[in-house]
């Protein structure tokens, strides 16, 4: 298998004197398996040049799967300028996560409208097919490939590749799900000991993958003012990637503030950190024109699902009910959901069972210091009920400190958010909760 990047930069495209080594064009990495399936992951502004060389190798004709991770700008704006796509019996098939606003087909023929762009997507003479995706393990190409849901404010997918005895994972547009990644008093380094239910499964989605090409846009340093765009940190990533069991990780997704000289002393600090925990993780900063050619080098571990129900969120209408004591925030949560969602509210424990008992929504979003009855021991009731013990419970909470998510965690809630939080943000995880629960 042959890896390449063809774009690095997140956010806008970055070109100029300062970014010649590690480049300036924005998300996409080709991948070709040995049987010759090219998957390409993102189609940023790199897309170009890798179109211009796709059409140079002169074949008869191309064959491209295009896997989004979401459909921010910086991950499609190279599309309109996918050469392939310009040419009668050439193929392109585009998959991207379901549950976007719109679909996959009208979110990109919104890019080329006239206003923006002289060729409208129907127009283009290439067989162009488009594939929503969920959860679950699909086959592209002859590649076997699981897509699970990032952090991220937007649908986004992250994208696991097993072909060739290797398996290679794309997890670009991602943020921490805690602060705090290990649970306290736990033996540090280990995927069991990770504190919240969303970076362990992150990790496992990574374990023991050849290369994991991951978002890592900000420093340490930066990422308080950043919280809840939906970024990694390189601290983040060596620590999940070693725990996970990773072989080789490229740090890419680079901010456009950051130059050749600031992104290079990334790769310093993060092979330092990564030595430091004792790891042989190999590490670096991806750099437009890298190429790695993978071998396998032990016996390839295929990924399970951990959720086999691969709900189709489109179809289906929920029903939330939102339960909080603070009328403001109750109310912006409400008014987030209902566009969406049945929405139905409590304002207290007791309120909420009574509402429960009477009508079973599919989700329950809830705070978690309440007056009288707060969201742990509601949690305690509902899981001591077999009519509730399995019923999805998304907590909402200012309580960010590990105690406190360790305790949501224990009493059984099924994602544990933090405020601040955004509204972009806090839609996407009801809706990952919501395409988790089994299809009735
Ligand atoms: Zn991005
Ligand atoms: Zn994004």
């Amino acid at each position: 298998m042959r890896v390449r990047f063809w774009g690095t930069r997140g956010s806008i495209a970055t070109p100029g004197p300062g970014t010649t080594y590690f480049g300036g064009n924005t998300s996409c990495v080709e991948l070709t398996t040995n049987n010759d399936d090219l998957l390409i992951f993102d189609c940023g502004t790199g897309a170009h040049r890798l179109a211009a060389e796709l059409m140079a190798r002169g074949d008869k004709s191309i064959s491209a799967n295009i896997l989004l991770g979401h459909t921010h700008w910086d991950h499609i704006q190279g599309f309109p300028f996918f050469s392939p796509a310009f040419v009668k019996g050439n193929s392109v098939a585009i998959y991207g996560p379901q549950g976007s606003r719109g679909s996959l087909h009208d979110v990109l023929a919104g890019q080329m409208e006239f206003t923006y762009f002289p060729v409208e997507l129907n127009q283009l003479p290439a067989a162009i097919t488009y594939h929503e995706l969920t959860e679950g393990i699909h086959t592209i190409g002859g590649a076997r490939v699981a897509a699970q849901f990032l952090n991220h404010p937007a649908m986004t997918l992250g994208y696991r590749v097993e072909a060739d005895g290797v398996a290679v994972v794309y997890l670009v547009d991602h943020e921490p799900f805690s602060d705090e990644l290990w649970r306290g008093g736990a033996e540090l380094g280990r995927i069991e000991s990770i504190l919240h239910e969303g970076d362990r499964r992150h990790a496992k989605f990574m374990a023991d993958a050849d290369l994991v090409i991951h978002d890592a846009q900000y420093t340490p340093e930066e990422y308080g003012a950043k919280k809840t765009w939906g970024h990694s940190t390189y601290d983040y990533v060596v620590q999940i990637g070693a725990a996970a069991g990773v072989r080789q990780v490229a740090l890419t997704h680079h901010d456009p503030s950051h130059d050749d000289h600031f992104v290079a002393d990334i790769e310093r600090k993060a092979r330092a950190l990564a030595l430091q925990h004792g790891t042989d993780l190999d590490v670096f900063c991806a750099y437009e024109g890298c190429e790695l050619v993978l071998e396998p080098h032990s016996t390839l571990k295929p990924f399970v699902a951990e959720n086999p129900f691969q709900a189709s969120v489109a179809q289906r209408r929920f029903r939330v009910l939102v339960v909080d004591d603070q009328p403001e925030l109750l109310a912006i949560v409400v008014r987030a959901l209902e566009d969406h969602y049945i929405v139905s509210q409590a304002t207290s424990g007791p309120e909420a069972l009574r509402m429960i008992d009477e009508h079973m929504p599919d989700l329950v979003v809830l705070d978690y210091k309440m007056t009288d009855m707060d969201g742990l021991a509601v949690m305690k009731t509902l899981r001591a009920k077999p009519q509730t013990a399995k019923l999805p419970v998304l907590m909402l909470t200012a309580m960010t400190d590990e105690p406190s998510t360790r305790a949501g965690f224990e009493a059984g809630v099924t994602d544990y958010v933090t405020k601040p939080f955004s509204i972009p943000q806090l839609t996407a995880r009801v809706r990952v909760c919501l395409a988790r629960t089994p299809v009735p």
